[in-house]
């Protein structure tokens, strides 16, 4: 398989489907003595896209999803979200904080304006897509790590975020337990009708699992298109 080559990208255009983020002309350094890290990035996301950003070391990805997230201010360029976006970071396991899943997960509700019956509706919800039924009352540091990222996912979708930024979410694990995830990953992100954006940089799971792969190097989108 092969990516279409575009020489000069030109700014992803929607090919039917609501916008649910735009990023114009995104430029970023992360001091004004530094250099510029992301250049130019212009991209849009339709609701239910998965958009895999593949690349090597050092090229950009997380800090573009930071840019994408709001984490980052670009110094130029615009950016237009509709809704909430989430991140699911690198090592997610790192933020669990309660001694029970079910305690973590409704930690995270905590602070919203929602009714308690709205909150275990959430939970419920989460925890039936992320099959989490029989793990709701174990120590999140005493589950394994597919379950881990099983619960780090449900973490952060119970927020309901439109778009969820996911950076490299199964590098951690073995080859056969990432092809399990693989697969409810994209079940999961089906099943929510939810926008993603996936940093990784394998590009078999790139092709196999996006709608739109863009390739970065060095700052900039270098190619865009269908993993066809
Ligand atoms: P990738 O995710 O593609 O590996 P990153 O976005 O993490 O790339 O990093 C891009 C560049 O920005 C790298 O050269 C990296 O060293 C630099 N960088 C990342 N984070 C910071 C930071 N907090 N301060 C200064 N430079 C950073």
């Amino acid at each position: 398989m092969c990516i279409r080559d575009r020489l000069r990208p030109e700014p992803q255009l929607p090919k039917g489907g609501d916008v649910v983020l735009q990023g114009r002309e995104l430029w970023f350094k992360y001091d004004k003595d530094l250099p510029d890290v992301v250049k130019g990035l212009s991209l849009s996301l339709r609701k239910g896209e998965f958009l895999a950003l593949l690349g090597g070391n050092g090229t950009g990805k997380t800090t573009s999803l930071k840019l994408l997230s709001g984490l980052r201010k670009p110094y130029r360029g615009e950016l237009e979200i509709s809704g909430s976006v989430g991140m699911l970071p690198q090592n997610p396991q790192a933020l669990f904080v309660k001694k029970t899943v079910r305690e973590d997960l409704y930690e995270i509700l905590k602070g919203r304006k929602l009714s308690k019956e709205r909150q275990d509706q959430r939970v419920a919800h989460v925890t039936a897509l992320c099959r989490l039924e029989e793990l709701l009352d174990r120590h999140p540091y005493d589950l394994s790590g597919g379950e881990q990222q099983r619960v780090a996912i449900a973490r952060a979708l119970v927020n309901r975020p439109k778009v969820l930024l996911l950076d490299e979410p199964l590098g951690a694990l073995d080859l056969r337990l990432r092809k399990d995830m693989q697969i409810e990953l994209k079940r999961i992100q089906q099943q929510m009708g939810i926008t993603f954006v996936y940093v990784t940089h394998d590009q078999e799971e790139a092709l196999t699992m996006s709608d739109t792969v863009v390739v970065m190097d060095k700052g900039r989108i270098q190619q865009i298109g269908t993993p066809e």
